[in-house]
Formats: C-alpha cells, structure tokens, sequence
C-alpha cells in the first residue's frame, strides 16, 4: 500500500533506507504531503498548504490537461526514440517555435543536470576547448561535471567576469536570472558583452533555463530575452517546468553546434529522453501555458506581488531589496540596509514561522537570506495577498523582537536609511530609553537550524 502510512513510520523508513544527505524540508518537523492541486498542496490530515516554492508544478500541480495527455500515452506505447514518432519531432517543433530561428536542434533528456551535462560535451566538442566560466554563487547540477562549476555548493573560486587573457574557453554557462544564488538578475546588456568576450576567446554562450523558463518571468518566454532580441546564447538548456514534475529535459542548439558534435563520430543515444510519453506531456504543457495565458498571469501576479513586496519594504527595515521578473522574486532581508548585513536567521524563522500558517516558502542565496518566490504559474490575487499579510506579521514581530523600528529611522530617496539612533555592529538600532539591554538580538530558532545547513529546492 502506498500513501497511508503513519507519519512517523515513513519518517523511520525513510531514516533507515534513503541517503541521508537528501534533506527533507523543515527537518525538525517535516511535512508529509499526499497530494496536490494547482497552487496547493494537502498533508495526510488534508489540510492545505499554499506553495509559493514549486516552479517544477509550473501549470499546477497535478494539471488534469498534463495528466490526462500522459496517462493516454502510456496506455498507448512508450518507447525510446529510435523508432518515428510524431510526438518528438511535432514537440521539437513546438519548442523550437518559443526561440529565436537559430537554436533549432533539441537532445532530450531526463533531468536539469543531464540538459546541462550534455551542453558541456557540445561545447567542448565544438570549440576543441577545456575551460568553463561560471558565475559566483552558481548552481548547475548535481552531476560530477557540474558540481565542479557549482559554486554555491562548495565555494569555489569562480571567475564572474571573463577575463580577455583567457583562451581555451570552451563555453560561459549562467541561468538567465541567477535563481539558488539569490535570485538575481543581470543588467540587460550584460549577456551581449559576455558573449562577444566568450565567442572571441573561441568559446560558447550557455543559458540556463532550467529554472526560469517557459513565461515565468512575464514578459518574455524565456530569461535570457530579458536582454533583448540582439542577444541569442549558443545553447538553451531547460528542466524542472517542461514535464510539469515529469522527468524530462532539453538541450536546444545551433545546426553548426549539432553538426560539431556529430562530427565526433560518437552516437548519443539516451534510453528515456524525447520517449512519447515525456514528449505527449511537454507539449500538454505548452498547450496549458498558452490555453490558461499563464505567462500573462505570471506578468500581472508577478507585478502585483512585487509591488506589495515594495510596500513591505517601506514598513520594514529588515527587507533590503526586493527584486524579481514575472513571478521570480526575491525578498532580501537585511540587518542593516547600508551595511546590508544578511538577515540568514530571521529569513529562516520567516519560512519556519510562514509554514506553521501553511504556506511553503524557501530561502537562499549565499547568505540563505532571501525569500523565494517561485510558485505554479497560476498563482492568485489573493494568494499573494496572504503571503504578503503573513510576512507582514511575522516581520512586524522579528523587528520588536529585534528593536529594529521604522520610527528610529529616516529612509531616505534612494531606500538607505538614515540612523537617529546610534546602531551596534550589526547594525541594529539601540533605542535610547534605556532599554538596549534587553536586546540581545538574537532569534530563537528550532535547534536543528543552528547548523545553517542549506535546504535547495
Ligand atoms: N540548473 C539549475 C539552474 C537548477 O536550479 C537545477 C536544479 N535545482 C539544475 C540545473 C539541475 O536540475 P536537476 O535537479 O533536474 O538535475
């Protein structure tokens, strides 16, 4: 039997038999989920949670369009893709049809890290070089090949500009909006100027769309179009949104790319990647974004939130920057603005605090102090409306706690703020009545989050 075990029985099952270094969320008290609808999902009591996190639930959770174009492929066949199959070459079509002309070969494969992985080989293939620029904080995959140009996993020196005394560079890879970094989002123009340094030094342009594609950000279908129509990467890689939580992925390239990596004389063959079934639901997928407009939705949502999101910031000093595209956002929290002192344990007490009024937020970014809001595409008013309520609250609460008030302090045009009172190291304001030694300042956090340890989604 499946789904009716004893909460605690699954959490000792899962202690005795699943590696310990995948990490459950909210490991002190973790949720068990049953199922899920849209934007929300139920624990085994049925009691329902709002998701702000699953990007991979990207048209909702559980859509009935996705699962039913599935279910109606498997009864029918499912095979890999050394026979004719309409459903790989109408989804290549479809998907080539989102991009600029000139990306026009699609590899399917199965996960994030495989799209990526794969992009490498075309890359070294086709430049006859070795090298690798990634960007600081970076997260491209949990494979050996990436986790050696993932800096936000080990730290690792990075290179975040390319450099013109380089030459053996094979290829620049970033996501076209940094996501597990911290939700950040490049200058436009900044993509143009890489890939004239990259491509003159021999080298390939990457984005990584694993996280950002397919309308999340609002006005565009992709993130890299952020930089406008003058900039086309030399590879598209894409995961999590396209099978809507099926595993399923894409690289997409240019016909000289594909040629190159031909001329290997190397078959690529992949067992599950662009199969009927995964290919039947990612054209589902593209069918419900575009029948439900859900990259419209994602543009006006996404707009309304952020602006919300900037209210909060007026009333509060512990939000430092609000920044995002569509629905992509992050809320950065701040010790101090000027200082911008990462606020790591308020924002875990937020999504700890937020998860005890049912709603699923994460927070990341090198200082793990950024809210992240990446929910399904159908995310409402009214959701957001509640996330914004709830934070509000518990923020309200943070700052008593922290003697961090708006009153003591002046925010000036630019968002600085002006101290009346004299701050400490931190930052934090020590109001004058005589009271400072009643702040320590410290957060009471559940034990286990003593540790720091990251929780990536
Ligand atoms: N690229 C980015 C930007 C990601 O965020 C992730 C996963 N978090 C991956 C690649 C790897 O994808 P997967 O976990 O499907 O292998």
């Amino acid at each position: 039997a499946t789904g009716n075990l004893d909460k605690q029985k699954t959490i000792d099952l899962r202690k005795k038999h699943v590696g310990p270094s995948c990490k459950v969320f909210f490991s002190h008290d973790p949720i068990k989920i049953v199922r899920a609808r849209g934007q929300y999902m139920y624990n085994e009591k049925d009691e329902k949670y709002l998701d702000c996190i699953n990007n991979v639930a990207h048209v909702g959770h559980c859509h009935p369009d996705v699962v039913e174009a599935g279910a109606k492929q498997m009864e029918l066949l499912n095979t890999n893709s050394r026979f004719l199959h309409d459903n790989l070459v109408l989804y290549a079509q479809r998907l080539q049809a989102t991009l600029p002309e000139k990306l026009s070969v699609c590899y399917f494969v199965n996960s994030g890290s495989e799209a990526n992985d794969l992009a490498l080989r075309l890359a070294w293939q086709y430049t006859g070089h070795k090298d690798i620029i990634t960007l600081e904080n970076a997260y491209h995959g949990h494979v050996s090949s990436l986790i050696d140009i993932s800096p936000y996993k080990f730290h690792q020196m990075a290179v975040a500009e390319p450099s013109q005394h380089v030459h053996v560079i094979a290829a620049f890879i970033a996501e076209s909006l940094q996501s597990c970094g911290g939700q950040v989002i490049p200058p436009v123009g900044y993509f143009q100027k890489v890939a004239q340094h990259v491509r003159n030094a021999g080298g390939v342009f990457i984005a990584d769309e694993v996280q950002v594609g397919f309308g999340r950000v609002g006005t565009h279908f992709w993130g890299f179009q952020l930089q406008g129509e003058d900039f086309v990467p030399d590879i598209v890689t894409m995961g999590k949104p396209i099978g809507n939580g099926h595993p399923m992925s894409c690289v997409i390239t240019t016909r000289e790319v594909a040629e190159s990596f031909m001329s290997s004389g190397m078959e690529y063959f992949n067992t599950f990647g662009g199969n009927p079934v995964s290919c039947a639901i990612g054209l589902a997928v593209l069918d419900v974004i575009e029948k439900e407009d859900l990259q419209g939705n994602a543009l006006h949502i996404g707009s309304y939130l952020t602006q919300l999101l900037d209210d909060l910031k007026k009333r509060h000093l512990l939000v430092g920057d609000v920044r995002g595209r569509g629905l992509f956002i992050g809320l950065d929290l701040v010790r101090n603005r000027d200082k911008r002192t990462p606020a790591t344990a308020e924002a875990q007490d937020v999504i700890y605090r937020l998860k005890e009024q049912r709603i699923l937020l994460s927070a990341d970014g090198p200082h793990r102090n950024v809210l992240k809001f990446k929910p399904p595409m159908c995310f409402s008013r009214e959701d957001a409306e509640l996330v914004v309520e709830k934070i509000d609250q518990i923020l309200t609460d943070l700052e008593k706690t922290l003697g961090l008030q708006m009153s003591e302090a002046v925010i000036s045009e630019n968002g600085h703020t002006k101290r009346k009172e004299p701050s400490d190291e931190n930052g934090l304001v020590h109001p004058s009545n005589g009271s400072s030694h009643s702040h320590k300042h410290t957060v009471t956090l559940p034990h286990d989050k003593k540790t720091n340890k990251r929780q990536k989604t």
